[in-house]
């Protein structure tokens, strides 16, 4: 059995507009509702079809990987298996979404249309796969340009034999006897109010509205085995220490065709030799000799693009910050670059030889020598302030 196109189910095409694609679901979940078609199979199928439909291209992210890849870009293991536990959303999920669909703060505006009351906790169940945890450690270069990761990782997949049925063959699947395969079980009670009508999960099959005889012998009925998966992680530039990435469906594979879960990735910064990190500023210590200091220089700094040089002024004094503009890290999603800041430190030897002793010692009464700070120097904390804010 293959699945239907979605902009078919919803009578839509591809450059139709997000409010056109809302209507006609709208529409179709009216006309289709289950509360207005009772023990009606082919409704409920309907309903189901269209609110997956709806699910994707409601999407814009879901909406392009279909428009790309088919059913193949969106549906995970629900993809092409049709048949078994019935359609990719479970009635609890579709619910959920009329708040979007209707504009309601919590009632469901179905209640006024079909005038009845009743409580929603049954309907065929989907299970999900759970997500998945793994740790990245990116250098600052790489945090800085953004990376493509290769990453192989364990985790539950979908069982090859049995698609993820858990069964032994498609003989071996049949209706939950239960519930006759609408995964719930109604009950009639009359309350002071009239009749109440409760749904709840069929206890039988817990939802799936159907029974396997006979279990796949691969996977023992679990519809998913151990396995492994190489998974392309496109991370963006700026991210940090930390930070959590996450990839929708990427997690473990769910048992029994459902939904699987997301794999989320942990961001690790990999401390650089030279360079540190201050927000989306790249902090450097320049260790300059008095010598250079005094006479002026070119030194050659390493930054995250390669190397730079900057110049040194004759006379500079240690503390000095200096500034290479646009050299630190990009903020995520957006233009804007921190800058890199050069702290200059000047460097006072510690050993010495005698020769190196007897110049100094020449030097030391020599007037230019002796420390003259200026009213006008600022102290190391206003010029942090200055920089980092
Ligand atoms: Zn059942
Ligand atoms: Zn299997």
């Amino acid at each position: 059995m293959s699945k239907r196109d979605y902009y078919d189910i919803l009578g839509v095409s591809k450059s139709s507009s997000p409010e056109e694609i809302k209507k006609a679901y709208r529409k179709l979940a009216i006309k289709y509702h289950p509360d207005k078609n009772p023990d009606d199979h082919t409704a409920e199928d309907k309903f189901k079809e269209a609110a997956e439909a709806y699910e994707v291209l409601s999407n814009a992210e879901k909406k392009q990987r279909y428009d790309h890849y088919g059913h193949a870009g969106v549906g995970g293991a629900a993809g092409g298996g049709g048949g078994y536990g019935g359609g990719g959303m479970n009635m609890e999920d579709i619910f959920s979404q009329f708040g979007d669909i209707f504009g309601g703060g919590g009632g469901s505006p179905f209640d006024s249309f079909f005038g009845g009351q009743q409580s929603r906790g049954g309907g065929r169940r989907v299970a999900k796969g759970s997500n998945l945890r793994i740790k990245v450690k990116l250098t600052l270069e790489e945090i800085a340009n953004g990376a493509e990761k290769k990453i192989k990782v364990n985790k539950q997949v979908t069982c090859k034999p049995c698609d993820g049925t858990g069964a032994k063959d498609k003989s071996s699947v049949s209706t939950c006897s239960t519930c006759g395969g609408s995964g719930s079980v109604r009950r009639v009670t009359n309350t002071i109010l009239g009749q109440m009508q409760t749904t709840s999960t069929c206890p039988t099959c817990n939802g799936s509205g159907s029974q396997i005889t006979a279990k796949c012998t691969s996977c023992h009925g679990e519809g998913t085995v151990r396995g492994e998966e190489t998974i392309s992680i496109n991370i963006p530039a700026g991210v940090s220490d930390g930070m959590q990435l996450s990839m929708s469906g990427k997690g473990n594979a769910a048992p029994n065709g459902g939904i699987p879960g997301d794999l989320i990735i942990l961001i690790e910064e990999i401390p650089h030799e030279f360079l540190k990190r201050e927000g989306n500023n790249i902090v450097y210590d320049l260790h300059l000799s008095i010598v250079d200091a005094a006479l002026g220089y070119s030194a050659e700094v390493p930054t995250i693009d390669g190397k730079a040089k900057i110049k040194i002024e004759p006379g500079t004094q240690s503390g000095k910050l200096l500034r290479l503009k646009a050299k630190g890290i990009p903020e995520v999603n957006s233009y804007h670059r921190g800058d890199q800041i050069i702290h200059v430190n000047i460097w006072t030897p510690k050993i010495l030889s005698g020769e190196e002793r007897s110049l100094l010692e020449k030097l030391r009464d020599s007037p230019n020598f002796k420390p003259q700070p200026g009213k006008n120097d600022k102290s190391f904390f206003e010029k942090m302030k200055e920089y980092f804010e």
